[in-house]
C-alpha cells in the first residue's frame, strides 16, 4: 500500500488525522543550552513537534523542507555533548611513545594533507591563528604561540585544557606507553599486544619490504620493554612461561598501570586471518626458535595464530577489551586485501572469544556499510575513528546514518588524533576529527528525523550513545 500523504504526515504544515494521538516529545535536553532568539525557539519547537513520529508513521525516502533546520538544531545539541574519544594518540611531536610503530612513507588521502585549508580553519579556531596558508615563516607563528600556551598550561594541564575545547570528558590514549604530561584521569590508556607476536629472529620479516624494516625493530623494542617491566632479561625457556609472561604484563599494565584496552594494530604486519593451530604445533616452533634461528614464515605465522588466540581469550578473562585496526592502512606495502575486516570474521563469532569484548577500531573502512554487520555480534563493537578524516563530511554523515540505521547502540566515536609535525600537531588534528564528526552525526540524525525514520527524543539518545555512553559502558572501572 503506497502511503497517504497523512499516514506519513509529519513534515511542517501536514495535517494530522483526527483520532490520531502524536507522541509529544520532551526537549528539554536539546534547549538546555540553546542561545537563540525566543521567537528562534518557537519556530524549532514548532516544527520538533511537528517532526514528530507517530508510532503508525512510515519511513520517507526524502527528507522534508525542514531539514537545514534541523540540521542547525541538531549541531547544536551535539555540540553540547560531552564526549569520549574512544581512539586517539595525543603526545607531542617529538614524544617517540605516541605509537608503537611508525608512520612510513607514501602517499596520503586528499584530505590528509598538509596542504588541507581545513587546517588552517583549526589553527584559527584553536589559537587565532592570523595566516591562509602554511608557509614556513606563518608556520613559525603557530610553533611559537603553541610554546606560549604550553608554558601556561605546565604539566597535565595543557592537554586538559586541549580536551575542554574539544568538549571531551575524556580521550583514550593509544601510546606505546603513557607520557606524564598527559592525565590518567582524563586519558585512560590503551596499550599495544602486538610485539608479543614477533619474540624471535625477524631478519625474514624485516626483509619483506621497507616498512617492515622500519616497524619489525620497534616491535622487538616493543617486546623487550614488557620484558624489562617484569624483570626478564632472556626468552623465557617454555612456551608455558612465555605464556606466563605475556598475562603478567597484560594483569600489571590492567592492575598498576590504569590500562583499559590492549591494541592490535596487527594488519600493518602480516594478514589479518588467524587460523586456529593447537598449543602443540605453537610449542614446537617455540622449541625451535625461541634461543635463535630464523622461523620459516608459515612457522611463524602459526605461532603468531596461537598466540593471538591466547591474548584475546585472556581479554576475556581478565576483562580487557580488544582494539582491532581494521581499516586500510598507510604506507605502500599495507595489503589491504589480506587485511579487511572481514579476514577476521571467524574470530569475531568464534563463541569461545564470547566474553570478550572486541572494538573494531576505524569500523573497517573502507567496508565500513559491510562491517557494520559484525555488531550484530553481542561482544563487537565499531569505532568511528578515521572514517571522519579520510572522508568529508558529505560522505561521512552517509556511512554514520547507515551505522545508526542499523546498530545504533553499538557504535562509537573516536578522532584517531596523531602528531604529525611541530606545525600541525594532536591539536589541529584533535579539532578535524571532532568538528567533523559532530557536523556528520547531526546531518545524519537531522535526515533521519525528517525522513520521518527516528523521533527527536531517539535522535538524542543515539547522539548521546554514540558520542559518549556506549564506549564508556564498556570500561566499568572508568565508572567509579
Ligand atoms: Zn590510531
Amino acid at each position: 500500500m503506497q502511503p497517504t500523504a497523512q499516514a506519513v504526515g509529519t513534515v511542517v504544515g501536514r495535517r494530522q488525522p483526527e483520532g490520531r494521538k502524536k507522541k509529544t516529545l520532551c526537549c528539554c535536553v536539546a534547549y538546555k543550552r540553546w542561545k537563540e532568539t525566543p521567537m528562534k525557539k518557537t519556530i524549532i519547537a514548532l516544527i520538533l513537534s511537528l517532526t514528530t513520529v507517530p508510532v503508525w508513521s512510515q519511513a520517507r525516502p526524502y527528507p522534508g523542507p525542514d531539514l537545514p533546520q534541523l540540521y542547525q538544531h541538531y549541531l547544536d545539541v551535539v555540540n553540547n555533548i560531552p564526549a569520549f574519544d574512544h581512539h586517539a594518540h595525543p603526545g607531542f611531536a617529538d614524544d617517540p611513545d605516541v605509537d608503537a610503530m611508525a608512520a612510513p612513507p607514501g602517499s596520503a588521502a586528499f584530505r590528509e594533507r598538509d596542504t588541507n585549508p581545513e587546517l588552517v580553519a583549526a589553527a584559527k579556531a584553536l589559537w587565532g591563528y592570523p595566516y591562509t596558508d602554511f608557509l614556513p615563516e606563518h608556520a613559525k607563528w603557530l610553533v611559537q604561540k603553541k610554546a606560549e600556551i604550553k608554558k601556561q598550561y605546565p604539566g597535565t594541564a595543557y592537554f586538559n585544557m586541549l580536551l575542554d575545547k574539544m568538549n571531551f570528558d575524556r580521550g583514550v590514549a593509544n601510546r606505546a606507553m603513557m607520557a606524564d604530561y598527559l592525565d590518567p584521569k582524563r586519558f585512560p590508556w590503551v596499550f599495544f599486544a602486538d610485539s608479543f607476536m614477533w619474540p624471535f629472529d625477524n631478519t625474514k620479516e624485516r626483509s619483506r619490504n621497507v616498512d617492515q624494516q622500519v616497524y619489525m625493530p620497534l616491535q622487538e623494542k616493543m617486546l623487550k620493554r614488557w620484558m624489562q617491566q617484569e624483570k626478564i632479561s632472556a626468552l623465557p625457556a617454555s612456551i608455558g612461561d612465555y605464556l606466563k609472561f605475556v598475562s603478567q604484563v597484560l594483569d600489571d599494565n590492567q592492575k598498576n598501570k590504569g590500562a583499559i584496552a590492549m591494541k592490535f594494530e596487527v594488519a600493518y604486519f602480516r594478514p589479518l586471518h588467524f587460523n586456529d593451530p593447537t598449543r602443540e604445533e605453537a610449542e614446537a616452533i617455540y622449541n625451535k626458535y625461541a634461543k635463535g634461528g630464523v622461523p620459516v614464515e608459515t612457522e611463524y605465522r602459526t605461532f603468531q595464530d596461537y598466540i593471538f588466540r591466547y591474548l584475546i581469550t585472556e581479554g576475556g578473562r581478565l576483562k580487557l577489551p580488544v582494539h582491532i585496526h581494521s581499516a586500510v592502512g598507510i604506507g605502500d606495502y599495507f595489503n589491504i586485501s589480506e587485511s579487511n575486516i572481514m579476514k577476521m570474521e571467524n574470530v569475531l563469532r568464534d563463541p569461545r572469544y564470547s566474553n570478550t569484548t572486541f572494538v573494531m577500531i576505524h569500523g573497517g573502512y573502507p567496508l565500513e556499510r559491510e562491517a557494520i554487520w559484525l555488531a550484530a555480534i553481542k561482544n563487537v563493537y565499531m569505532d568511528s575513528s578515521l572514517q571522519e578524516i579520510f572522508m568529508y563530511p558529505a560522505a561521512f554523515k552517509n556511512s554514520l546514518r547507515q551505522w545508526l540505521e542499523t546498530f545504533p547502540d553499538k557504535i562509537t566515536f573516536g578522532t584517531d588524533c596523531f602528531p604529525y609535525n611541530d606545525v600541525l600537531g594532536a591539536e589541529e588534528s584533535y579539532w578535524l576529527g571532532n568538528v567533523s564528526a559532530r557536523q556528520s552525526l547531526a546531518a545524519a540524525i537531522a535526515e533521519m528525523v525528517s525522513s520521518g525514520e527516528i523521533t527527536d527524543a531517539k535522535a538524542i539518545e543515539m547522539a548521546h550513545a554514540y558520542l559518549h555512553d556506549t564506549a564508556l559502558s564498556l570500561y566499568p572501572s572508568l565508572s567509579h
